[in-house]
């Protein structure tokens, strides 16, 4: 799945979501507490993720919200929970 964020330290950072990030190529300190969330969880075949951007410096990143359990493991053990041991 492609990402929409673009790292470059050659332009300004730019919050156009949906259409494009534009992030600094790497975080800083203030990253950790500055994050918030951009746009809503989107689903990407087994995955749902969103995009998170640090308000201060506008570094953004994709995280993993949760995997989407296969629909052909969930039913293969008649829906007593086999098939999702580890
Ligand atoms: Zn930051």
């Amino acid at each position: 799945m492609a990402t929409i964020v673009e790292y470059t330290d050659a332009r300004a950072p730019q919050n156009a979501y949906p259409a494009r990030i534009v992030s600094p190529s790497h975080s800083g300190p203030c990253c950790f507490t500055q994050m918030e969330d951009v746009g809503p969880v989107t689903r990407d075949g087994r995955w749902e993720y969103r995009y998170r951007r640090c308000r201060r410096c506008g570094f953004a990143v994709r995280v993993i919200v949760r995997g989407v359990p296969d629909p052909a493991l969930a039913v293969s053990g008649g829906g007593n929970g086999n098939g999702y041991h580890r």
